[in-house]
């Protein structure tokens, strides 16, 4: 980690320290599962269990425009699974313009490449 971080500038040398010191430690990756459907008789997904397009905002956003839309298809139906079709094809139709962004959006903000840090800091800079 000194290594990695030796010439990175900032506060890294105090945050390396840190990490080094701390009793805990928690890593975890970002996965995706790809599902065919979100609801199953009368269990249904929302928020970033059906659909998280994002680290990097909208997900509660996402999360909360999705359950007043199940909230409203659901009202005085008395067809719950055809209620939770109508809703999951409203959701995915938004959130699938989302997921087309997040490709670009992990680059630019997560790069993988010294020179590509170096950009993306500067242009944050900027903002
Ligand atoms: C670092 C980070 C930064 C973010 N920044 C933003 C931001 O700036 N703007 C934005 O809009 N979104 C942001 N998000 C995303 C946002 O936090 C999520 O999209 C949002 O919280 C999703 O809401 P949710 O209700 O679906 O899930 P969650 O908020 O994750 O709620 C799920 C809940 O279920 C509980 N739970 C899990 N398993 C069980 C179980 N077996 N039994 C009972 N309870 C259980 C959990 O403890 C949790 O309380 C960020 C996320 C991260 C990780």
């Amino acid at each position: 980690m000194h290594q990695a971080y030796d010439d990175t500038g900032w506060r890294d040398a105090e945050l390396v320290d840190a990490f080094a010191g701390s009793l805990e430690t928690y890593f975890d990756q970002v996965s995706r599962v790809r599902l065919q459907s979100w609801s199953k008789d009368r269990v249904v997904l929302l928020g970033d269990a059906a659909s998280s397009t994002s680290l990097f905002g909208e997900g509660s956003s996402n999360a909360i425009a999705g359950a007043a839309r199940l909230t409203r298809t659901l009202a005085g139906t008395v067809e719950p699974a055809a209620a939770l079709a109508r809703y999951e094809r409203e959701r995915r139709r938004i959130v699938r313009q989302h997921e087309r962004l997040v490709p670009l959006m992990s680059h630019l903000l997560v790069p993988s490449t010294s020179g590509s840090v170096r950009l993306r800091n500067l242009l944050l800079a900027r903002c």
